[in-house]
C-alpha cells in the first residue's frame, strides 16, 4: 500500500530526514491520492510494463507505479533524496533508483537493457524548468517509448494539445503532434502539491504514433518552417519565412507556393495545419 501521497505521510518523511526543498530542481511533491490514481489510470500501466519515472522525489508516485507495473526505473538528480527513496521504496523489489540528470540518460539503452528493446512507458510529475527539453528529447531521440504521461504546467499542456487558429497553437503543438497523439487527462489545482507551486498544473498523455501523421520529404525543412512561422507571430507567413535567418526563400517563391495551395498571401502561420506545413515544405523544396 502506498504510504505517501497525502499531507501527513509526506510531512512525516520530510521531517524524519530534515529534507530541504530545492527550488532549482523544481521540487513540488504530490500530496493528493486522487491525483496519483488518475495519473496511473491515464498512463494505462499494467503488470507487463517497464516504466521510466523522471524525478521520483520522495517516492510518492513511485510507490503507485511499483504496484501497477512489472518494473520501474526512477531517475532522480537530487542526491539528498537517495536515503529517503531507499526507505520509502524498501517494500518494493521491482524498483531501481538511478541518481542522474535525465537529460543525460540514454533512454534507448535503458529500453535495450531492461526491456529487450521493447517500448517503455514514461510517467512523471515533471520538474517544470526542463519540461520541453525532456519531452522533445524523448520524442525526437527515436528511443522506444510508447507513451509519456506527465504532470506539466497547465499552460504548457494547453499548448501541446492546441489546434490551428487557437491562441495556444504554436511550434510546440506542431512538434508534439507530429510525434504523438495528445490526451488531456486532468487539471490539477495548486493545493495538491507541497510546497504549493505558483502555476496551475495538468496531466497530459502523449501516445507515440507508429507513423508520422503527414508525409514530408524533408522533416528538417518542415520544422524550420514551423519555427520560423511562430517566431514572429504577428507577421504574415510570407514575411515571417522571408525574414528568418535559417531559410533562404524569396517572397515570390513563398507567395507562389501559397497560391498553389489556395492560401491567401496574407495568411498567418497560426492558421495552418500540420499537413499544410508539410505541403508547403514540399512545394518550396521542389521549387528550388
Ligand atoms: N515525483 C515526485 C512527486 O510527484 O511528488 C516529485 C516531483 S517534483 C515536481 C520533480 C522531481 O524531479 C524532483 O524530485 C526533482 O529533484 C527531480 N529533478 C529535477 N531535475 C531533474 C533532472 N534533470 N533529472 C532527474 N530528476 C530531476
Amino acid at each position: 500500500m502506498p504510504t505517501l501521497g497525502n499531507p501527513a505521510g509526506t510531512i512525516a518523511v520530510l521531517q524524519k530526514y530534515n529534507f530541504r526543498f530545492q527550488k532549482k530542481f523544481g521540487q513540488n511533491f504530490l500530496i493528493d491520492p486522487h491525483v496519483l490514481e488518475k495519473i496511473i489510470r491515464a498512463a494505462e500501466v499494467t503488470k507487463d510494463d517497464f516504466v521510466l519515472e523522471i524525478g521520483p522525489g520522495i517516492g510518492t508516485m513511485t510507490q503507485y507505479l511499483a504496484e501497477a507495473a512489472r518494473e520501474v526505473l526512477a531517475v532522480e538528480i537530487d542526491r539528498s533524496l537517495l536515503p529517503i527513496l531507499e526507505d520509502t521504496l524498501s517494500p518494493y523489489d521491482n524498483v531501481t533508483v538511478l541518481n542522474a540528470d535525465i537529460l543525460k540518460v540514454d533512454i534507448a539503452e535503458i529500453a535495450r537493457e531492461k526491456n529487450e528493446g521493447k517500448p517503455i512507458k514514461v510517467v512523471a510529475n515533471l520538474p517544470y524548468y526542463i519540461t520541453t527539453p525532456i519531452l522533445m528529447g524523448l520524442l525526437e531521440s527515436g528511443a522506444p517509448v510508447s507513451s509519456i504521461t506527465v504532470m506539466v504546467q497547465k499552460e504548457v499542456a494547453d499548448r501541446m494539445a492546441a489546434g490551428p487558429g487557437t491562441k495556444d497553437y504554436g511550434a510546440l503543438s506542431l512538434a508534439v503532434q507530429f510525434y504523438a497523439e495528445t490526451y488531456l487527462a486532468a487539471n490539477v489545482p495548486l493545493n495538491c502539491f507541497m510546497p504549493r507551486p505558483n502555476v496551475g498544473s495538468a496531466v497530459i498523455r502523449l501516445t507515440r504514433r507508429e507513423e508520422p501523421p503527414v508525409n514530408v520529404h524533408s522533416q528538417e525543412l518542415l520544422f524550420k518552417l514551423i519555427r520560423a512561422s511562430f517566431n514572429q507571430r504577428r507577421k504574415t507567413l510570407v514575411n515571417g519565412l522571408n525574414n528568418y535567418a535559417g531559410l533562404s526563400f524569396s517572397k515570390e517563391e513563398i507567395q507562389e507556393a501559397l497560391r498553389q495551395m489556395n492560401l491567401s498571401e496574407t495568411v498567418r502561420g497560426e492558421t495552418l495545419t500540420l499537413s499544410q506545413f508539410a505541403e508547403l515544405a514540399d512545394r518550396l523544396e521542389k521549387a528550388r
